[in-house]
């Protein structure tokens, strides 16, 4: 559940009207709701409760700082794809033991800084880049947890452009290459494989992807296991998908609830497995919203055009991917309005009445 609501024919956020708030910050505007943002870290981080885990927030999703500190002050790890994103966790007060760095294109530069701070796991995702860790490990003498990204050939069965976890995508490692890619990380003295890692992909609103992953990885967990080699933690990324207009993804608890009886009985390394959380898009993507104005309403041709202050460059979800977005207005108007549709894409979004519109996912069922 979201925050955006309602109240005297006005869309306020929280108990705030917006026409009040873009009054002293402008427009085009993301205003961002706290009690939202507080209330889907928890609900998703709680879900998990009974099971020893941890809530990386996917940096990407949105890294706006302070966002960031709001879930670095709720306990909250974060995965990073980068140095910067790494600056920004620790800016944003994140212990570095909370930290997981994912990412197909790590430099040599930000393996240093990633291994310097100290972080939890880096996430390996080829050969090369175990290499060349190992190589930074053995120069600043830290011995380092990695885990290796695995490409488990299962599709997330969301949109192409989403989806990370096939043979056609450039992420991770062939799951069949595993074993020998663990059994030599082993024996590089400066690592120490102690986790595994998937991420398959975003949007995804059934638990059948995350079933047949779960699968993979305990079956992998159990083989390394026989060769000596103790993973600690399971990595199941992200990728729970939210609700834009008719989607009904899994509630993190159906979610969670789903993940632990999986996960039941299955013990892993002697010393247990520790799940690591990935969520990005099911803890912001509708916290927030774009608060556009109508300037000018014209004609081309039979073509009626309304032009706001907010572009493709603010929003750029729908233009990017044929995805929809919804459009709503502000101060809705007594009478029932024209219909309008996106310019930038086939008829998908519609706005009734001109006026200050705002860009808005509907509500997630948390
Ligand atoms: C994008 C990404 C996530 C977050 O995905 P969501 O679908 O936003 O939950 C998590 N892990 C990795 C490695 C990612 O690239």
């Amino acid at each position: 559940m979201h925050y955006f609501q309602y109240s005297q024919r006005e869309l306020h956020v929280e108990d705030l009207s917006l026409s009040h708030l873009v009054k002293s910050v402008g427009t085009p505007a993301y205003i961002y709701s706290y009690q939202t943002l507080v209330r889907h870290f928890q609900i998703f981080d709680g879900a998990f409760s009974s099971l020893p885990h941890l809530t990386c927030y996917s940096v990407k999703a949105n890294s706006n700082l302070a966002l960031l500190r709001i879930f670095s002050r709720l306990g909250g790890g974060f995965d990073i794809v980068s140095q910067g994103e790494l600056a920004r966790a620790l800016q944003a007060g994140a212990d570095p033991r909370r930290i997981v760095f994912s990412g197909v294109g790590k430099t040599e530069t930000e393996l240093a800084a990633a291994v310097r701070a100290g972080v939890l796991l880096i996430n390996v995702e080829s050969v090369p880049e175990l290499l060349l860790l190992s190589r930074v490990a053995k120069r600043w003498k830290r011995r380092v947890r990695i885990s290796f990204r695995l490409n488990p050939d299962i599709s997330a069965e969301s949109h192409p452009y989403l989806t990370t976890g096939t043979p056609e995508n450039k992420f991770g490692i062939d799951i069949k290459q595993a074993l020998p890619v663990y059994r030599r990380a082993a024996r590089l003295p400066f690592l120490e494989p102690a986790g595994i890692d998937c991420h398959i992909g975003s949007q995804i609103t059934s638990m059948k992807p995350f079933i047949a992953v779960l699968g993979k990885l305990k079956n992998l967990i159990s083989r390394l296991g026989r060769l000596g080699i103790n993973i600690s933690y399971l990595d199941l990324g992200g990728g729970l998908g939210i609700t834009y207009r008719d989607e009904s993804p899994p509630h993190p608890d159906e979610y969670a609830r789903v993940i632990g009886k999986e996960l039941q009985g299955f013990t892993g390394s002697p010393s247990g497995i520790t799940l690591i959380l990935e969520p990005g898009r099911v803890i912001v993507g509708n916290a927030g919203i774009l608060v556009a104005r109508v300037l000018y309403s014209k004609k081309v041709g039979r073509k009626e055009f309304v032009i706001t202050d907010a572009g493709m460059n603010d929003l750029i979800r729908p233009a990017l991917y044929d995805s929809f977005h919804d459009i709503i207005p502000v101060r809705p108007g007594k009478a029932p309005g024209k219909r309008w549709t996106w310019s930038a894409q086939s008829a998908k979004a519609g706005i009734s009445s001109p006026g200050i519109g705002s860009c808005l996912p509907s509500g997630p069922g948390t």
